[in-house]
């Protein structure tokens, strides 16, 4: 379940890869009416944060650093029109990416902080998400996508009891649909547009945006585009644009270009950048299926930094397939310690306590887990596992079911789900 691909591939998190609806399709219908609720947008927009924290390798554990970047995004969000509940996310990923969720959630790879070189480049990169936001793009782009009735289906079926058969498989796509959105030259201009404003309302130095645009530029050329470029576009008439824009606000010096905040914070992340270097090789290995050497590197990952609790998560499910069931105890439960409230951690430690025939500790970390990402098929079977062993027949036949449904059968426990249902 652990690395990307396999964990994707034999789980309902494939749906966030692989079976991207279309593009396109949808027929302009009246304006007012296709409005989805804002209500809505947030409820939906909330829902695949969790989603989003797995896709790009975690929550970084720091926690100066969380509460860092949620500074410097709320003192943005409280200059954006909308008043939505924003939320401010530093995540693991290597790659350099920021993006956003409908409704508040926006959020910056460790590997796109390390790139930048200021308080003011990052306040830039994170208003600009807010642009999005505020631009209702992600909420047009879903009402065009999915129609209205589907989304306020799902939304529906979000606040209520967790969705299930058809369902799942639809919140899956809306998820992934998200999760990979590109937006238009338009939308960027409008975005741009936006964040250029907060970022100056703020009292940060603009100019800062066009730092980040240059420093993309350069990555490019050097045959290293940042994952960012894939889904927002920078012609050369974006960043002068940018520069008009910059020119109309008429900014008169004064601002907040750097902090000596955005440097320590930035000195932190260099500090822990082996380990998390480290845990990708492990990534790496076990995707190869080399578990021992995934193993090492997991170990020298934690060593290097022991708040590390994805190479943790790892390190505890490849003991646990080993049989070494107290040791992978261990890890999970320090791994959960560490980050309580994502899916990974719940999942393999749920997973752990099932080995360990602890039924009910099994039964209650699988449910937090199937709380964040409800379509992931493995959490299914190993719930309806546990009910079935603490006699809730009825429960247990729920969830092999769906397993079934969301793992299209292909699963290395199909079988065994499918052998169970008939018996009961
Ligand atoms: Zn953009």
């Amino acid at each position: 379940m652990l690395n990307r691909r396999d964990f994707v591939k034999s789980t309902g998190l494939a749906l966030l890869t692989f079976s991207l609806p279309s593009c396109g399709g949808a027929t302009s219908r009246g304006t007012f009416l296709n409005l989805l609720p804002e209500e809505k947008e947030i409820q939906i927009g909330k829902s695949y944060v969790p989603y989003a924290i797995e896709e790009f390798d975690g929550l970084y554990p720091d926690g100066e650093a969380k509460d860092y970047v949620r500074g410097v995004g709320f003192s943005l969000a409280k200059k954006a029109e909308r008043k939505l509940p924003y939320e401010f996310y530093l995540v693991n990923s290597s790659q350099v990416n920021a993006f956003a969720l409908p409704g508040g959630p926006v959020m910056i790879t460790r590997g796109l902080f390390l790139r930048l070189n200021s308080e003011s480049e990052l306040a830039n990169v994170l208003a600009h998400e807010l642009g999005h936001i505020n631009a209702r793009h992600h909420a047009r782009f879903l009402e065009k996508q999915f129609g209205l009735s589907l989304l306020l289906n799902i939304g529906a079926l979000l606040v209520g009891n967790k969705p299930y058969g058809e369902a799942l498989i639809q919140f899956g796509q809306i998820g992934a649909s998200l999760l990979s959105l590109k937006f238009s030259r338009d939308q960027e201009r409008e975005a741009d547009r936006y964040g250029l404003i907060y970022a100056y309302r703020a009292g940060y130095d603009p100019m800062g945006m066009i730092k980040v645009f240059e420093l993309f530029k350069s990555m490019e050329k050097g045959g290293r585009p940042p994952e960012w470029l894939s889904t927002h576009p920078l012609p050369e008439t974006r960043i002068q644009e940018a520069r008009k824009i910059i020119e109309s606000l008429k900014p008169e010096g004064g601002f907040i270009s750097d902090t000596q905040d955005f440097q320590r914070i930035k000195s932190k992340l260099l500090n822990t950048k082996d380990s998390f270097e480290e845990f990708e090789r492990g990534k790496k290995a076990f995707a190869n299926k080399d578990q021992r050497q995934a193993l090492l590197h997991f170990q020298r990952a934690i060593e290097m930094y022991p708040q590390n609790y994805m190479a943790r998560a790892y390190t505890a499910y490849i003991l646990a397939n080993r049989g070494d069931l107290a040791q992978a105890e261990d890890q999970s439960s320090l791994a959960l310690q560490t980050m309580p409230h994502v899916f990974l951690t719940n999942y393999i430690h749920g997973y752990v306590k099932f080995l360990r025939r602890d039924y009910r500790g099994s039964l209650n970390y699988l449910q937090r887990a199937n709380q964040l990402i409800p379509d992931h098929a493995s959490t299914h079977y190993y719930l309806g596992r546990d009910y079935e062993a603490l006699g809730q027949v009825s429960k247990a036949i729920e969830h092999y079911k769906a397993a079934l449904e969301l793992s299209q059968g292909k699963a290395p426990w199909a079988e065994d789900a499918r052998e169970r249902l008939r018996r009961m």
